[in-house]
C-alpha cells in the first residue's frame, strides 16, 4: 500500500521514456511505487488450453498458424483482418489500430493466441486479443503461466505493463520493508512485502496469489484502522478503546434541560433518554474538555429532534459561561423550517432565542439576523447549508447538529465544524450506518443508538400494487380520506419530459384533483417551486387544510405530519429501497394505522418484484440499508466516495468486512498498548503516525 521508500521516477525502469510518463500519469501512476501498486485488475491462467471452438467459455487460450489475410475498408480506415486456425475451429482476429500486427502476422506464423471472441457475420472473430510468436519446439516462456491483466489506457497495453513491471519488481522490490508488524505477519502467516507485491503481479501458484492478496487486503486495511484510530485518540486527547462510552442511568439533566422535559406532554423514550445521558456525558465539564464527535442514529420516526434540541440547550446560554451558541443544519429548507418551528414551539418559552437562516433570507433581514450571530444575541440557528456560508460568523459556536448527515458531504460539515473553536458535534442520521462505514469513515465517532419508537405506533401496514390495479389503491385511500386522513403521493419525477408511460408530480396533482379525489383539497410540492409556495403548502397541508400532497421526494426527509396515514409511491421501482423506507417513514406517526402502497409498473421483472418485497417484509431500518447496500453494491456507499480517503488499492471494505474488523482490533491495540514498542520496532508505522493523516477532511 505504502512503499514509501520508493520514490523514484518511472524513467528509473529500463524502456520507459519521458514520453510515457503522462500516459502512465492517466493511470494515476506518478513513481515506480504507484507501478508497483497498480494491482492487477485480474489474471489469467494461461497454462489451461481453451481452444477457439469453446469461445463461449470465456477466454480462448490456444496455439493458433496463420492461414489468411484480408484488408478491410478503404484508405486511412483501412483494417487488416488475420484468419488463424487452432486444432479445433478458424477464427477472424481484426486488427484495429494495431499497424504492427502486420508485419508479425505473417501467412504460416505460429502463435500463442489469447483473447475474447465473439460470433459475428458468420464466423468467430475478436478484435481485444493478444498474440506471443511461439519458436519451434518450444513454448513461450509467459505461456505457462498466471499472468497479471491491468487497467489500461491507451499507448499503454498489458504486454508493456507486465513488462515495466517485472523490471520495477527486480529493480526495486527485493528486500523492500515490512509495512506491516512482524507479530501480526508471523501470526497470520501472512507474506513478507517483498513477496506480497511479487506474488500480486506474478504468482507462481493460485495458493500464492490467494496470500498475496490477503496480506496486502489486511496491510491497507491495518492502516486506514490506524489513521482512524489516531484521529480518534487525538480528539479525545486521552487513550481510551474507540467507540467507548456507557454512561450510567440516571443522568442529571442540565436546568434548562429538565424544563423542556418537563414542559413535554409525553415522556422521553429509553432511546431517547440514554441518548441523552451519553451526550451529557461527552459535554459535561467533567471530562477533560475533548469535544464530542457522536453519531445519533436512530430509525425514521424514533424521535431524534428532541435529542437535538436537549442537546442545544446543554450548549448554549446559561449552560456555558462564555454564552455558547448552537447550530442545527438540515438537508432541505422545508425541513430546516419545520425544525425553526418546533423550536420556536419548544424552546422560546424557554428564553432561548432563535434564528433560521436559508439561502433565501435576503437583504435587509439576513443583515440583521447575521449581526446578532456575531454579537452572540442569539442562541440557537437552525437552517440549510446557507448556516456555513462565508459572511456567516459566530460568536461562539460550541455546538452543530447535522441532521440526516448522509445528505451531507464530508466538506460542507467541516466547513460548518470551522465556524466554532472546535465545538461539539452532534450528527443524527435514520439510514442506519452499516458496520463498514462505521469501521471507517464513522470510526472514530461514538455512537448512540435510539432502538425504540415513542409509544403507540403500529407498523405501517405495506401493500405491493401494480400499476393496472392503481384504482383499487385510489378507492382505498379514498376511503381513508373520508374517515379525516391525509395522504401523501409520490413520483419520482417532478415532470415529465418524454418518457410517456411514467406518471409525474405536476401532471398526476392535476389528475388526482380532478378525476380521482375531486371532493377533497390537491396540492402540488416539490423542490422547483419556491420556498415561500412550499412553506404554505406544508402549513396548509399540517393543519389539514390540503387533504391530499402530490409530491416528490421532497418530503422524505423529516416532514412530520401525524394526521397523514396514507403514503402511495407511484413508480415504486425507481427508488431505492432506504429512500422507499424513508418515505414510508413520513407515516405511522400518529395514533392510527397507517398505510403504504407501492405501485410498480406491470412490466417489472421478478427481481425488481424481490427487491420491493424487501420492503413487505422488513420494518427495520438497518435491515433495509444492508439489502440495499447489497444491492447497490460498494462504490455507492455515501461517504466512502466522497470522503476520499479510502484510497484502497485491492481492499474492499465491504467484500472484506471481516478482515476490516480484524484489521480495526489490531490496530487500536497496538495504539491503545503497544505503541512504544511497536513504534521502536517499526520505522514506518511510527512515520505515519507523525505525519498528518492525508485525510484531514475526516476531522469530523
Ligand atoms: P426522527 O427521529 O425521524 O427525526 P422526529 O424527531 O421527527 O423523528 O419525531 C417524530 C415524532 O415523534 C414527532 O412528532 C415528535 O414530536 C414525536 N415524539 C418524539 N419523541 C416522542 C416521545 N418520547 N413520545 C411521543 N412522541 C414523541
Ligand atoms: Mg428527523
Amino acid at each position: 500500500m505504502l512503499l514509501r521508500a520508493i520514490n523514484a521516477p518511472l524513467t528509473a525502469i529500463r524502456g520507459i521514456g519521458p514520453a510515457l510518463v503522462p500516459k502512465f500519469a492517466r493511470l494515476g501512476i506518478q513513481n515506480i511505487a504507484g507501478l508497483l501498486c497498480h494491482y492487477p485488475r485480474d489474471w489469467e491462467d494461461r497454462s489451461k488450453t481453451v481452444p477457439i471452438a469453446d469461445f463461449r467459455r470465456g477466454q480462448v487460450c490456444t496455439e493458433v498458424t496463420v492461414v489468411a489475410r484480408d484488408w478491410i475498408g478503404y484508405g486511412r480506415m483501412k483494417t487488416l483482418k488475420v484468419f488463424v486456425e487452432d486444432e479445433s475451429a478458424r477464427a477472424a482476429l481484426v486488427c484495429f489500430n494495431r499497424p504492427w500486427l502486420e508485419k508479425q502476422l505473417v501467412q504460416g506464423g505460429r502463435f500463442r493466441l489469447w483473447g475474447r471472441f465473439y460470433y459475428k457475420y458468420g464466423e468467430i472473430q475478436s478484435s481485444a486479443f493478444e498474440i506471443e510468436p511461439l519458436t519451434e519446439g518450444q513454448s513461450s516462456g509467459d505461456g505457462n503461466r498466471v499472468l497479471p491483466v491491468y487497467s489500461l489506457t491507451a499507448g499503454l497495453t498489458n504486454a508493456m505493463l507486465r513488462r515495466f513491471v517485472s523490471r520495477a519488481l527486480d529493480q526495486f522490490a527485493v528486500g523492500l520493508e515490512n509495512e506491516l508488524p512482524g507479530s501480526i505477519i508471523a501470526r497470520d502467516n501472512l507474506l513478507s512485502k517483498a513477496a506480497a507485491i511479487k506474488a500480486i503481479h506474478f504468482p507462481a501458484s493460485d495458493a500464492e496469489l490467494e496470500l498475496a492478496k490477503k496480506t496486502l487486503i489486511y496491510e491497507e486495511l491495518f492502516y486506514l484502522e490506524i489513521m482512524v484510530g489516531k484521529r480518534a485518540l487525538e480528539r479525545k486527547g486521552v487513550q481510551t478503546s474507540v467507540p467507548t462510552t456507557h454512561y450510567p442511568l440516571p443522568t442529571i439533566h442540565s436546568p434548562l434541560q429538565q424544563r423542556l422535559i418537563e414542559r413535554l406532554p409525553f415522556s422521553l423514550t429509553k432511546g431517547q433518554q440514554e441518548a441523552i445521558a451519553e451526550i451529557n456525558g461527552d459535554m459535561g465539564d467533567t471530562r477533560n474538555g475533548y469535544a464530542m464527535a457522536r453519531l445519533l442514529q436512530g430509525d425514521v420516526g424514533s424521535g431524534k429532534t428532541l435529542v437535538a434540541f436537549l442537546t442545544m440547550l446543554r450548549a448554549v446560554g446559561a449552560s456555558s459561561p462564555d454564552g455558547g451558541q448552537a447550530a442545527l443544519m438540515a438537508p432541505t429548507e422545508l425541513l430546516a423550517r419545520q425544525h425553526a418551528e418546533n423550536a420556536a414551539r419548544l424552546l422560546e418559552p424557554l428564553g432561548m432565542r432563535i434564528a433560521f437562516l436559508t439561502g433565501n433570507i435576503k437583504a435587509a433581514g439576513r443583515k440583521d439576523l447575521l449581526r446578532h450571530l456575531a454579537s452572540g444575541e442569539i442562541d440557537i440557528v437552525v437552517g440549510t447549508h446557507a448556516l456555513f456560508s462565508r459572511d456567516v460568523e459566530y460568536k461562539n459556536l460550541r455546538l452543530v447538529v447535522v441532521d440526516e448527515q448522509h445528505r451531507f458531504g464530508v466538506t460542507q460539515r467541516s466547513l460548518i465544524m470551522a465556524k466554532g473553536d472546535a465545538p461539539h458535534l452532534l450528527m443524527m442520521s435514520a439510514t442506519p450506518i452499516p458496520r463498514t462505514l462505521a469501521l471507517t469513515v464513522f470510526g472514530d465517532m461514538d455512537v448512540s443508538v435510539i432502538r425504540d419508537m415513542p409509544p403507540g405506533r403500529k407498523p405501517v401496514k405495506t401493500h405491493l400494487a401494480r400499476e393496472s390495479g392503481e384504482r383499487r389503491v385510489y378507492d382505498f385511500v379514498r376511503g381513508k380520506l373520508e374517515s379525516g386522513s391525509q395522504a401523501y403521493f409520490v413520483y419520482p419525477l417532478i415532470e415529465n419530459g418524454d418518457e410517456m408511460d411514467l406518471k409525474d408530480a405536476v401532471s398526476m396533482a392535476e389528475r388526482l384533483a380532478n378525476e380521482v379525489f375531486p371532493q377533497f383539497s390537491v396540492a402540488l410540492i416539490h423542490s422547483k417551486l419556491d420556498e415561500e409556495e412550499k412553506r404554505r403548502t406544508m402549513d396548509r397541508f399540517r393543519k389539514g387544510e390540503i387533504t391530499v400532497l402530490a409530491a416528490t421526494s421532497v418530503v422524505e426527509v423529516g416532514v412530520d405530519v401525524p394526521n397523514a396515514n396514507c403514503m402511495v409511491i407511484e413508480h415504486a421501482e425507481r427508488f431505492g429501497l432506504s429512500a422507499l423506507h424513508q418515505l414510508r417513514g413520513r407515516v405511522g406517526r400518529g395514533q392510527e394505522q397507517a398505510f403504504c402502497f407501492l405501485v410498480y409498473s406491470d412490466e417489472l421483472t421478478e427481481d425488481g418484484k424481490a427487491r420491493l418485497r424487501v420492503m413487505l417484509e422488513n420494518t427495520d431500518g438497518f435491515v433495509i440499508a444492508e439489502e440495499d447496500l447489497k444491492l447497490r453494491g460498494p462504490g455507492q456507499i455515501a461517504g466512502i466516495e466522497q470522503s476520499g480517503y479510502l484510497s484502497l488499492g485491492i481492499a474492499d471494505p465491504i467484500r472484506d468486512v471481516e478482515t476490516l474488523a480484524k484489521a480495526r482490533t489490531d490496530a487500536f491495540f497496538i495504539l491503545e498498548n503497544d505503541r512504544s514498542l511497536l513504534l521502536a520496532d517499526n520505522r514506518i508505522i511510527a512515520r505515519v503516525l507523525e505525519e498528518a493523516a492525508p485525510f484531514g477532511e475526516v476531522a469530523l
